[in-house]
């Protein structure tokens, strides 16, 4: 913070969606930043008066909200196949004879490439902080890659003890790889994390190895659970419990751990979440893509209802393809009134909420991000309402921006008061000098994976 506030660095003009306790909207609002912190919000002309030598940018007509929390995305592999594995797989069949295979062979340079790519994509769809899934195999390099692009993210490398796989090591090989990561200094806006593959491919020795870890640190940890049935029933037969339970039983719950997905939950499962305050990433895209039957069970809302910690995930290019909170809070919102054929039970504004702080609560940074109050990080994002699809303004912003736009209206990004996105376009990289650099990357992964793409129809 500086010593005289009153001098603030910018002023960033709009309609302001704070996200605060009050959910205040400031119809001609504006924010104020200075450094990395947010330093003052209100109508514009206060915030003028109280900054007189702060530049400005900005209009009236313009939207300002928080910066978009990201709870599940795969920052590798997947990004240079994307929307390559066909979307007609039995089961298992996308992960393991694709995504896996890619992961195996994926290199440093590719690690920092995709990540690069990934988060540029994000950024300008307005998702400054992003959960990496926990499938890393180089973090020296993604943590490069963001610092590049200039995005917030959480940071783990590859968690499995399985037979064979790539990556895979005995539990205290793995431990060991992510105590190191833990002790390195990525920089301000990546925090590193324990991350593990999850599902049923991690001994209860890794699991409570790790959890240990992530308390002893005083960090997160995250890993996949439940996404379809197939994690209910290898649990069931392995321990005699269903998958929640059974880590309920090994005492690994708890307000630090954020499974991704967790679609397939039983009652009791929804409950032990919730008490023990547990956190979920929903990832609506990706069932839907893959076919997982989220809705026949849609237990999010459930938890959601109960009080539950929940955030929205974007997951894998070849699990929802595009990296868009909007779009996927939409979908979230739609979801969560047709399954139970109810309207009136979850709307725009609660998906707005965990695409926000909601999001931000869910993984433990609300102190810091998820909404637009003075102390805050300066993670703001701007939509332009001047685009075909916003005329007329709808006097109720959120409505309009969950139901009515997607990312495609952000023109400019803050992180940490570092404006990374002008005009739609990242500021820290050329996408179109990447261009090439991307498509050698995909040709020769493919080649090294053994992987040729067929595209369903004939393709000259
Ligand atoms: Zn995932």
């Amino acid at each position: 913070m500086p010593d005289t506030p009153e001098h603030g660095d910018l002023i960033i003009r709009g309609t302001v969606v704070t996200m605060n306790a009050r959910r205040e909207v400031l119809s001609d609002g504006a924010v104020a930043i200075s450094g990395d912190r947010i330093i003052g919000v209100g109508p514009h002309a206060d915030v003028a008066a109280r900054f007189p030598e702060a530049r400005e940018v900005g209009r009236a007509v313009d939207l300002v909200v928080p910066g978009y929390v990201n709870a599940h995305q795969h920052l590798t592999a997947d990004r240079l196949v994307q929307s390559s594995i066909p979307d007609d797989l039995p089961p298992g069949e996308s992960i393991f004879e694709w995504a896996v295979p890619t992961h195996a062979e994926l290199t440093p340079d590719d690690d920092e490439l995709t990540t690069i790519l990934t988060l540029a994509e994000s950024l300008t769809n307005g998702v400054t902080t992003t959960v990496e899934a926990g499938t890393v195999a180089h973090p020296d390099r993604v943590a490069a890659g963001a610092r590049t692009i200039g995005a917030r993210i959480t940071l783990g490398m590859w968690g499995w003890d399985v037979e064979e796989g790539p990556f895979a090591a005995p539990p205290d090989e793995v431990i060991g790889r992510q105590s190191d990561l833990l002790a390195v200094d990525h920089g301000p806006l990546i925090t590193p994390w324990v991350t593990l593959v999850g599902h049923d491919l991690m001994s209860d020795e890794l699991l409570t190895k790790a959890s240990a870890l992530a308390r002893r640190s005083g960090t997160g940890l995250t890993f996949h659970l439940s996404p379809t049935t197939g994690d209910v029933d290898a649990y069931l037969g392995r321990t005699g419990r269903r998958p929640v339970e059974h880590l309920a039983d090994l005492g690994v719950l708890g307000p630090e751990v954020l499974i991704a997905h967790g679609v397939h939950l039983s009652d009791s499962e929804v409950e032990l979440l919730v008490a023990t305050r547990t956190a979920v990433a929903a990832c609506p895209w990706a069932y839907l893509r893959l076919g997982q039957g989220t809705t026949r069970e849609f237990r999010h809302l459930d938890l959601w209802q109960r009080g539950g910690r929940l955030a929205l995930g974007c997951d894998a290019e070849n699990a929802g393809d595009a990296v868009d909170g909007l779009r996927t809070a939409a979908l979230f919102a739609g979801l969560a009134k047709d399954v139970p054929v109810d309207p009136t039970v979850f709307g725009a504004h609660e998906a707005f909420e965990l695409l926000t702080i909601g999001g931000a609560k869910a993984i433990g940074m609300a102190e810091e991000i998820g909404s637009i109050e003075v102390g805050k990080q300066a993670d703001l994002v701007v939509h332009d309402r001047t685009g075909p699809s916003w005329y007329p303004h709808a006097d109720d912003v959120v409505l309009q921006l969950v139901w009515g736009s997607d990312g495609r209206s952000v023109r400019d990004v803050w992180v940490a008061g570092d404006q990374v996105v002008a005009d739609g376009r990242p500021t820290r990289v050329d996408l179109e000098a990447l261009a090439p650099v991307a498509a050698a990357a995909k040709r020769a992964l493919l080649d090294r994976a053994g992987i040729e793409p067929r595209p369903k129809w004939p393709t000259r």
